[in-house]
């Protein structure tokens, strides 16, 4: 056997896929990786996923004297294989330490020693940043603007670059201990205030970041959210948005933790297995701010109980895996009036798009029927990279803070399609559907009666929240 058997429940949803499979984990366990930054919580999400993920040895480099032992005791207890050190400086690495690759999170010191290693570099500025992977050898010269103050240091535009530059470095970092898929060779510049996307060597781009965040200020404090799914996409679409200010938060989830949960869902740990997760993510989350409500639903999700838990929430977000759970809340947030920002992953993949009900089409305007349900892959059944429900559920979250304070431009009318293999993100138009069965014309859907139960039974059984 190529792994020891807790390694392979841990990493099950890895190691079904063929691209990466036992061989390719036992890989990711023996890689090392440098990481500088010049604060901790800048790298927090990247560290969470790439301990998550497997990566065998982390030395983190930070600029100041920093404690990192929470953090530190967190990923260990996401991962009681992981190996990591921190320093306060930037070590000389001998040539026998071979390192795998190293993430320059918005500082480039010289490294000695690492002139070799192939560098992945993240930018980031509110809302905004900068992500590319190079192989060079030698100095960096990367032309980017200069950091002004600290005013925007918890900003929700902060937040959100910072997680999401993170969640990106882990995947690149992943592809390059695996020889796997496109590298960012050509930078990748992203926006999310308004969910654009653009590759190229053209820095113009960065002259338009600003280094102030409209969102910045806007009180968050009263606004409800409610995660449908404690998983891949709830995780870290929960931490962000605790981070970012919100302080009222709705779970619902009926499992518990598993394992093989633990490749991606970095809200829970190995302390914790065996606990519900909406309990588990309570846990960790009032450690980031014990100030928080969260009501949690040890529920399923059902056409019974939809309407009755989201009509207390602002904005719902989906964080579910199973395609009739995602027409149910689809269909009770269209009804309800409710904006819904939804997402979903498999493999290397993710879609998102945020439903304004009324106003913009609804996942039943691009995707009008259900397919059956013999035909419906699910994470359990074709696996899913650690970080991709990572990259959704930030783009989750930044959308939910958009919906709650009226900034920026949405993913309404628009379906981002992300492909974690090339790093690429598009976003092609989409339109209401007169047709469409629940918000068209002439609407056949005008209640939750029937439809979902036959379904749902039939997946239940094999599939998980996501
Ligand atoms: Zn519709």
């Amino acid at each position: 056997m190529i792994l020891p058997k807790e390694q392979l429940f841990r990493f099950m949803r890895h190691i079904i896929m063929p691209e990466i499979s036992g061989p390719g984990q036992k890989k990711l366990l023996e890689s090392r990786g440098y990481i500088t930054s010049h604060s901790i919580k800048n790298i927090s999400l990247l560290l969470y996923y790439l301990a998550a993920s497997g990566i065998g040895q982390l030395y983190v480099a930070l600029e100041k004297p920093e404690d990192f032992s929470g953090l530190k005791a967190n990923l260990l207890d996401l991962n009681p294989d992981l190996k990591i050190e921190f320093f306060n400086d930037f070590p000389t690495f001998p040539a026998e330490e071979k390192i795998d690759f190293a993430i320059l999170a918005d500082n480039f010191p010289e490294l000695k020693g690492l002139e070799e290693v192939p560098k992945i570099i993240t930018f980031t500025a509110p809302w905004y940043g900068y992500i590319r992977t190079t192989k060079e050898a030698g100095s960096l010269k990367i032309p980017l603007p200069e950091k002004e103050n600290d005013s925007t240091q918890n900003s929700p535009g902060t937040i959100f670059s910072q997680c999401f530059a993170g969640v990106l470095a882990a995947i690149e970092a992943i592809k390059l201990c695996l020889n796997l898929g496109r590298h960012l060779e050509i930078p990748l510049y992203y926006n999310l205030f308004d969910m654009e996307f653009k590759t190229g060597e053209d820095v113009s781009v960065l002259e338009s970041i600003v280094s102030e965040d409209p969102v910045k200020g806007k009180d968050l404090s009263n606004s409800r959210v409610l995660i449908v799914g404690s998983g891949g996409l709830g995780s870290p679409a929960a931490i962000a948005l605790v981070l970012a200010g919100i302080k009222n938060l709705g779970l619902v989830d009926s499992d518990i933790v598993e394992i093989s949960n633990l490749n991606r869902q970095i809200l829970h740990s190995t302390s914790r297995i065996g606990m519900p997760k909406v309990e588990s993510a309570e846990v960790f989350l009032k450690k980031i701010n014990p100030e928080i409500n969260i009501e949690k639903y040890l529920i399923r999700f059902t056409k019974e109980n939809a309407l009755e838990i989201i009509k207390d929430y602002d904005v719902i977000m989906d964080g579910v895996d199973n395609l009739p759970t995602r027409y149910l809340l689809n269909d009770a947030c269209v009804l309800a009036g409710k904006p819904l920002a939804e997402a979903g992953v498999l493999r290397f993949e993710g879609i998102a798009m945020t439903i304004l009900p009324g106003k913009g089409p609804c996942y039943r305007c691009v995707f009008p029927k259900m397919p059956p349900a013999g035909n419906i892959p699910s994470c359990s059944e074709a696996g899913v990279l650690g970080p991709v429900p990572g990259v959704m559920g930030i783009l989750e979250a930044a959308e939910v803070v958009k919906l709650l304070t009226g900034c920026g431009r949405l993913l309404s009318g628009r379906l981002l399609i992300f492909d974690a293999l090339e790093l690429n993100f598009m976003t092609p138009e989409i339109k209401k559907n007169d047709e469409c069965p629940v918000c068209g014309k002439d609407p056949s859907l005008k209640n939750l009666s029937g439809e979902y139960d036959f379904v749902c039974d039939i997946v239940e059984n094999s599939n998980r929240k996501e």
